[in-house]
């Protein structure tokens, strides 16, 4: 979300809360709804502005599916089946849907439907933004081949790229129970920081650690001050210290970043009207744009 708040101004904007990919995996209508305006309050209280970024639902704006729809026709199957997280995920599953396996062609429709250029993206979803660099490039081949309509979209990555779970194996997931919620209380969050998993061949408080291969270091580095980073490398590798009192250092700056975030969130909780008028108000440009892209796509298809 850092990273999201800083591209803001640098050119226009998108920010979509994808609901239409949290479908994808069993789930309650009302807890969709819930995490939907919850996620529009985080992103709001950490900084976005929507002033300058645009900010919508993917539900809100129908194009999305349309042009998914579409770039279904010019994906290959077996690019769709060669995805690693389509592979984790569907072997984590007893019945795997089709949305599963198609998800990453409606996240190229969420991209280019805004012919956008440059997505920010953790190490995890590099795979899939290659495979909307090729959707736009099959598309354009067919049906713009003089001058190609849609952009290959760039990965922007974060210095942060690859934070697991807080079991050390998995990336981040709600269904693996290993994440920390950005609007998780203090309590709630250190219990989940205490057991976290760091370098397994720290066994005893006098071994040595390697931060290098320590997820909660990687944490550190997103939340605590270059400094206090040398600090903690340093102590690990001599076994100045042990791992709770690493964590608990952690914990303070998460702590220091996350407490003004959870209190604004809080307070855009209490006002839904705002935040509801801030995603229709986003949902109202995104359609704009959409629709004009939509229409150029169906004229040069042969569909208008
Ligand atoms: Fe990881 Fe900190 Fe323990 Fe080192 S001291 S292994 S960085 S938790």
């Amino acid at each position: 979300m850092r990273n999201w708040v800083a591209l803001q101004g640098t050119g226009e904007t998108f920010i979509c809360i994808v609901n239409y990919h949290a479908i994808t995996v069993a789930y309650e209508p009302d807890d969709l709804r819930r995490r939907t305006t919850e996620m529009a309050a985080s992103l709001l209280a950490a900084g976005i502005d929507p002033a300058r970024a645009t900010l919508f639902v993917q539900s809100a704006v129908p194009e999305h599916t349309e042009l998914a729809w579409i770039f279904n026709t010019v994906t290959p199957l077996g690019e769709l089946e060669r995805q690693t997280q389509f592979k984790e995920k569907a072997a984590r599953q007893e019945s795997v849907s089709a949305g599963l396996l198609t998800y990453p062609v409606l996240q190229a429709a969420d991209i280019l439907l805004y012919r956008a250029d440059a997505v920010p993206v953790g190490d995890d979803q590099v795979q899939h933004l290659e495979l909307s660099r090729e959707v736009a490039r099959k598309w354009n081949a067919r049906f713009a081949p003089d001058a190609p309509y849609f952009p290959e979209p760039r990965p922007l990555l974060t210095p942060t790229r690859r934070i697991l779970g807080l079991d050390g194996q998995a990336k981040m997931s709600k269904s693996l129970g290993n994440t920390v919620g950005l609007l998780e209380e203090p309590d709630d969050m250190w219990a989940k920081l205490k057991p976290a998993m760091t370098d397994p061949a720290r066994k005893r408080r006098t071994d040595p650690g390697n931060p290098d291969i320590c997820n909660v270091y990687t944490i550190h580095k997103g939340f605590s001050p270059k400094d206090v980073q040398a600090d903690v490398a340093d102590k690990c590798r001599t076994a100045a210290w042990g791992c709770i009192d690493c964590k608990k250092v952690l914990f303070e700056h998460m702590n220091a970043e996350l407490t003004p975030i959870r209190r604004r969130a809080r307070e855009l909780h209490n006002d839904a009207g705002t935040v509801d008028a801030v995603l229709e108000q986003g949902a109202k440009h995104a359609r704009a744009i959409a629709q004009r892209t939509m229409a150029d796509v169906k004229e040069r298809m042969g569909l208008a």
